[in-house]
């Protein structure tokens, strides 16, 4: 952390503030760190509503390494209600209207989207970089929006009671050090969050039996029916990009990695190929090597406190899910859903650095929510776990018995259903609030 020269409490004048040694300052409302969904959602939420805002990206573009390509119809719903879902609709994606995994060969139906209580019973598949530059774009619309890639935030301007009273950062396209004042700084800068680190917020990290292989394949290579095989020989799970491309993900025990990459690339494609012989060609003609995966380290975790004063922390740099579910896209945009509401009423609410007082009630409300899901989460993953050391042991013939009975009714008790509706339609409580928009 860098320390403010003159310290002021919360409520002072921020001009007061400039740290050392920056090229450049820049004086805003809020600092969003990270365009990722959270950031590039709040950003654009703010900006709408008439606040200053700076986006502060790392990367030079839109790219990103792989990431959560899955909106559930709650998302959909949010989309709409910030008038962005015609917008996302002409992307590049695939639509999902029913959940369904093939069980020792036996296709079973988790859920169909139609009957969900919702006016999206659908589920959009697509890559991030072409939403979060047209989420960008829709923001830049406004005056007080402005946009900084090629930015890394390296640290936070604190005052001497710890009041977070904007960041550092280096600009790579200018070759200057930058100085971003702000009311707030909201950290949406992933699981790795610098924010996070800077401010000393423990990431509350949680053991994981499972981590996951991320490949890409041609679409087609894979059943295009179900979202997922689990057979004796391990589990896949596969999603349309709507780009022409299949992402694949090979599961594995937490550990198991440096041990499967010692074995060498060819046993590796073996494993793939034993679970779905139908893949195998697609995996000999597309992957060449480890450098063609990517691996996804499944470290669940809920950081200790998501506010201080000047500070906000959310989506991944506040909780990170497991991929189970496609949890982190849906809890990153509802959280940035929630705290443009209340990053708006703190703005008109207090002077200077908007005060923890004024922000706690984001954490209030999410952090049941995001406890809620992660506890789901961990319970398959110990479940999926489970299938991975003794799965080969059970008969087939109980499994075909039990997937049968399985997709005939079970999905549909009363409980299983509360579980992957939450899944789907995520916290339903959450809603825009539109009354802030300036137009
Ligand atoms: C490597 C990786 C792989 C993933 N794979 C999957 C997956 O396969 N399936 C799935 O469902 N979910 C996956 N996720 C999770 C999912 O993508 C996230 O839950 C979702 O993107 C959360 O959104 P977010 O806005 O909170 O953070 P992110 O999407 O992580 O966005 C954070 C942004 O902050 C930027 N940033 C980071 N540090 C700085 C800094 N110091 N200064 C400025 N900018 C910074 C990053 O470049 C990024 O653009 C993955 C996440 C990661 C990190």
């Amino acid at each position: 952390m860098v320390d403010a020269p003159t310290a002021g409490s919360p409520g002072s004048d921020l001009s007061e503030t400039d740290p050392p040694e920056a090229d450049r300052t820049d004086r805003t409302d809020v600092a969003v760190v990270g365009c990722g969904p959270g950031g590039a959602v709040l950003s654009y939420l703010l900006a709408r509503s008439g606040v200053d805002v700076t986006l502060v990206e790392r990367e030079g573009t839109f790219e990103r390494v792989y990431r959560g390509f899955g909106w559930n119809p709650g998302v959909v719903r949010l989309f709409d209600e910030m008038d962005v879902l015609e917008d996302v609709l002409d992307l590049a994606h695939e639509t999902v209207a029913e959940g369904a995994f093939s069980l020792y060969g036996e296709r079973v139906s988790v859920l169909e989207f139609d009957l969900l209580d919702t006016d999206y019973p659908y589920a959009l598949m697509m890559e991030q970089p072409a939403l979060l530059e047209r989420l960008v774009d829709r923001a830049g619309a406004f005056d007080g929006f402005s946009f900084h890639p090629a930015t890394t935030v390296t640290g936070l301007v604190t005052d001497d009671d710890g009041a977070v009273r904007g960041v550092t950062a280096r600009d790579r396209a200018a070759d200057e050090t930058v100085a971003v004042e702000a009311r707030c700084v909201v950290g949406a800068d992933g699981r790795y969050s610098t924010v996070r680190e800077e401010a000393g917020i423990d990431p509350g990290l949680f053991e994981s039996p499972i981590d996951l292989v991320w490949f890409t394949l041609p679409a087609g290579a894979v059943d295009a029916g179900t979202q997922g095989q689990i057979a004796r020989e391990g589990v896949l799970v596969h999603f349309g990009l709507g780009g022409g491309d299949l992402q694949v993900g090979y599961l594995l025990r937490d550990g198991e990695w440096p041990a499967i990459r010692a074995a060498g690339f060819d046993a590796f494609r073996g494993r793939v190929a034993a679970v779905d012989p139908d893949i195998a060609a697609a995996v000999d003609d597309n992957l060449n090597g480890f450098a063609d995966t990517t691996l996804l380290d499944v470290s669940p975790g809920i950081a200790d406190t998501w506010t201080r004063d000047g500070l906000l922390i959310l989506g991944d740099a506040a909780h990170v899910a497991s991929p189970i579910g496609a949890q982190g896209n849906p809890l990153a945009v509802e959280d940035a859903v929630v705290a443009h509401d209340r990053i708006v009423r703190a703005l008109a609410y207090s002077e200077g650095v908007v005060p923890r007082s004024r922000l706690r009630a984001f954490e209030a409300r999410r952090r049941p929510t995001v406890e809620r899901v992660i506890a789901l989460q961990r319970r398959s993953a110990a479940n999926l776990a489970f299938w991975l050391d003794h799965g080969r042991r059970v008969p087939p013939s109980l499994v075909r018995v039990a997937a049968a009975l399985f997709g005939r009714g079970a999905a549909r008790s009363r409980i299983a259903r509360r579980a992957i509706e939450s899944f789907a339609l995520g916290d339903r409580s959450v809603t825009v609030a539109r009354s802030h928009f300036v137009e």
